[in-house]
């Protein structure tokens, strides 16, 4: 027998294992191979780090056609006065190059330190979030309301949903978004593409977004937005009811055309993938004594208190939005049917569910 020392036999057996699993890794389907490129199927949204499936369209702020809320430059400024410096001298809105924070408020010490750098864990974040808040963007589409919250406004939204449905999410959900004042850093905001709610008094752009067209409403892009600004190509939207939907919020009368059949399945997809994902949102909103929606501003303790989807308006007396048209018992019905039946129609109740094959037929981008 030769004497080999023990440290080259380690060396040795090293090699071996090392030249073993490269086999294994290259010929089999033993383990993830190195290199190897995982696609999103579509249809996720970023939640501290997770993929999380929703079962319909999303597209994040990684890739081509999204809307990233952390670069500091302006998005749609001419190039060479993007940069922040220059920003920061021509809006005078603008006053900070990260328009958005720390979820920090309830956080022990050592837990800020743990979370400063991103460092969030699902479970703890789980235990910050519990609010749904629904916005109306009054951009119309969500390319403008994005040119709007971040190049304007010194303002940022974790989700925009488009008139096409496309849901677009511009940061992962552990940020606290500027969206809604004192719910800011429980909650989670969406503006929904649409033009708003407007009195008899007020000067009102809609007749430039509807038109009638035999006994159709048709949702009309004024041609000053430019053409393809919508991710479905030659996209035709019309509001799910044809009449403007009149009703009071904050004791004020409103006229707003109604959501797009398309935005009601997305935001029901959506609600009911965040309902489940953060058991603290409980999916309802924010009811009377006898079980009607409510529609003005909370009282300061009921909305410290109240835990779920609610409106932009329960938060606070200055806002009307998601405004009188948009139809609370749909979405809450349809995202709690989901939630009861997650594997059947998409909506993930885990986090780990089989992925959702998206109909690409409409798509085009
Ligand atoms: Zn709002």
């Amino acid at each position: 027998m030769i004497f080999v020392p023990l440290s080259t036999r380690v060396s040795t057996i090293s090699r071996v294992c090392f030249a073993a699993a490269v086999i294994c890794l290259g010929f089999s389907g033993c383990a993830t191979r190195t290199g190897k490129i995982e696609k999103r199927t579509g249809d996720e949204i970023v939640v501290a780090g997770n993929f999380v499936h929703t079962g319909t369209r999303v597209v994040t702020w990684m890739e081509p056609g999204g809307y990233d809320a952390y670069r500091v430059e302006r998005r749609f400024a001419p190039f060479k006065e993007s940069d922040w410096d220059t920003s920061h001298e021509k809006v005078k809105d603008l006053r900070s190059p990260s328009r958005y924070s720390l979820r920090k408020s309830g956080l022990t010490d050592e837990q800020i330190e743990k979370v400063r750098g991103g460092g969030w864990d699902l479970p703890m974040l789980q235990s910050v979030v519990d609010q749904f808040v629904l916005h109306f963007d009054v951009a119309g589409i969500s390319k403008t309301c994005f040119k709007v919250l971040h190049d304007s406004r010194d303002l940022s939204v974790h989700f925009m949903l488009d008139v096409d449905g496309t849901i677009y999410q511009t940061l992962d959900l552990k940020e606290r978004a500027w969206h809604a004042t004192s719910s800011n850093n429980r909650s989670i905001g969406i503006e929904i593409a649409n033009m708003g709610g407007y009195s008899k008094e007020e000067k009102s752009p809609l007749h430039d977004w509807y038109k009638s067209d035999g006994g159709k409403t048709i949702l009309t892009i004024p041609a000053r937005y430019g053409t393809n600004v919508l991710y479905t190509k030659n996209f035709v939207g019309q509001p799910a009811r044809p009449e403007p939907v009149r009703g009071e919020v904050q004791g004020h009368m409103l006229s707003q055309y109604d959501y797009t059949p398309e935005q009601y399945e997305a935001l029901a997809k959506l609600t009911a993938t965040l309902c489940s994902v953060f058991p603290k949102i409980k999916c309802d909103y924010p009811r009377d004594a006898s079980g009607k929606l409510i529609t003005r501003k909370l009282s300061d303790d009921d909305l410290g208190k109240y835990q779920g989807v609610l409106g932009h308006y329960h938060i606070q007396t200055n806002k009307t939005d998601p405004g009188p048209a948009l139809q609370w018992d749909y979405i809450i019905g349809k995202a709690q049917r989901l939630l009861r039946q997650p594997t059947e129609h998409g909506a993930t109740a885990q986090l780990k569910t089989r992925s959702i094959e998206l109909d690409r037929s409409s798509e085009s981008k």
